[in-house]
């Protein structure tokens, strides 16, 4: 036997013994995995250095707050969250009792992935624990810092119920080839089809929360200083792979010049002029993934930028203009500090692009016309859709997180997580009286009996 089987099956024992039903145990759970976060913080911050080189506040403030934040919402609402819904009555239901009681699945496969690995890792966790599922947590290996940080929750959390499997492809693949009640997947979308094929052997639903290219389009009349400064923001964190991150940006050839001078001047701000020594700017997470957007870049005229230093698998925040639909760059997911912009002839042009490529994680438009948000909001579809800003949707629980299409399945964060993870159990409580009001179903099926 496997060593996955085995975790998996002592998993689904654990999860039959019944122990996580009550919310007692979840709760303790929840605060075992708080404690977690709040002993283990140094290791934590330590292991985000080495894997991504990302600063001990970056990390508290892109991981930690939020994870954090997760926890305290599951645990003040877990007892909302799990309670029977009542539903509306009819006249056949009158004296009944209607209501959706949500019921944990069973055992749950949650997948992480590199990027944010314990956010991305341990708050689908929380959701999971939240809705009483036993638990086998997959850290990517690619961040194998993080990953071996995570390995020390078995010192936390109940060991049977929840466990921790690391290990690279061969591990995870071994990992599907298993029965789960439900598989939780992080990662690109290439894999996220082999995830679905592998959870369609069992019949085991997916959440599939993957990532695309987010496009972003900036309306010519708009204040293009604050626009870039946030632009420059949600692209250049974690050095640009941010599976939310604007990917590139559609506007006008009449602004494009001032919109690369607004985000050189956010850059030199925020980075300082020298990026490479500055603490908040990162590194991309190995020489993999540094050729594959070296490569990106070729053909495309670089505006601002465009240095690299592979020992280090640095990337200077990069700019390219005048970039043509047809180059390297706009073929796949950029995932690093290289920001193409397209020029396109105003806002149907810009709707008719994004519409001609897959559904995107996210859409940002930026624009001080109501009318241009709601334009793009009405004629295309993407996971979310944020006018002014990017990427601090993430933050905002009560909003589910998720992609649609191409950009995944399913969503997360907050009580959509414990939905998620949840069965939501129709039941219908009667009684044996009343048994003359069941008459007319009964064959035979009289005209009397129908009109009585
Ligand atoms: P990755 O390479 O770490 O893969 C993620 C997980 O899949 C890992 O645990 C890995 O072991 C497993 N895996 C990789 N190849 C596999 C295979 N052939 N068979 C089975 N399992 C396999 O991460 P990645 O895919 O490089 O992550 C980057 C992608 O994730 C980007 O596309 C990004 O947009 C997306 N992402 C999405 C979100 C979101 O919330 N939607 C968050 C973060 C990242």
């Amino acid at each position: 036997m496997s060593r996955e089987q085995l975790v998996v099956q002592q998993a689904r024992k654990a999860f039959q013994t019944g122990r996580s039903k009550p919310l007692d145990f979840r709760i303790q759970q929840l605060k075992n995995l708080q404690r977690f976060i709040t002993e283990k913080q140094n290791d934590i911050t330590d292991a985000l250095n080495k894997d991504l080189c990302k600063s001990k506040n970056g990390t508290l403030l892109y991981e930690i707050l939020g994870l954090e934040g997760e926890i305290n919402l599951a645990l003040s609402k877990l007892a909302e969250w799990a309670a029977p819904r009542p539903v509306a009555k009819t006249l056949v239901t009158i004296t009944n009792e209607v209501y959706i009681w949500p019921e944990p699945l069973g055992v749950v496969l949650i997948i992480g992935a590199w990027n944010y690995p314990i956010a991305v890792t341990l708050q689908p966790l929380v959701g999971a624990i939240a809705a009483g599922n036993a638990v086998v947590v997959k850290p990517s290996e690619v961040s194998c810092h993080t990953a071996k940080v995570m390995e020390l929750l078995h010192m936390y959390l109940d060991p049977e119920m929840y466990q921790v499997v690391t290990g690279g492809v061969s591990e995870t693949q071994e990992l599907l080839k298993q029965h789960f009640d439900h598989i939780f997947y992080t990662g690109s979308s290439t894999v996220g089809k082999l995830v679905m094929e592998a959870a369609a052997r069992h019949l085991t639903p997916v959440t599939l929360e993957l990532g695309g290219k987010s496009p972003c389009y900036i309306d010519k009349g708009c204040d293009l200083k604050i626009a870039c400064r946030r632009i420059t923001w949600g692209k250049y964190v974690n050095c640009g792979q941010t599976c939310i991150a604007p990917d590139y940006i559609l506007c006008e050839p009449s602004i494009q010049d001032k919109v690369v001078e607004e985000i050189r001047k956010c850059i030199q701000e925020f980075y300082t002029n020298d990026p490479k020594t500055f603490i908040d700017y990162g590194r991309i997470v190995n020489q993999r993934h540094f050729k594959r957007i070296i490569t990106l870049m070729e053909g495309s005229t670089v505006a601002i930028g465009g240095g690299h230093d592979e020992s280090q698998c640095y990337i200077a925040p990069t700019v390219l203009k005048d970039v043509t639909p047809e180059s390297k760059v706009m073929q796949e997911e950029i995932f690093g500090p290289v920001l193409p912009i397209v020029p396109i002839n105003g806002l149907s042009d810009a709707i008719q692009f994004i519409n001609e490529r897959e559904k995107p994680l996210a859409i940002y438009v930026f624009s001080s016309s109501k009318k241009v948000i709601k334009k793009i909001m009405l004629e295309t579809s993407s996971g979310a859709l944020i006018a002014n800003d990017c990427l601090v949707h993430f933050s905002i629980s009560d909003l589910p997180f998720g992609g649609v299409g191409n950009s995944g399945t399913g969503c997360y964060h907050g009580k959509y997580t414990f939905d998620q993870l949840s069965h939501l159990r129709s039941c219908l409580i009667k009684n044996l009286n009343m048994e003359r009001f069941n008459l007319i179903r009964y064959p035979p099926h009289t005209a009397e009996k129908l009109y009585w």
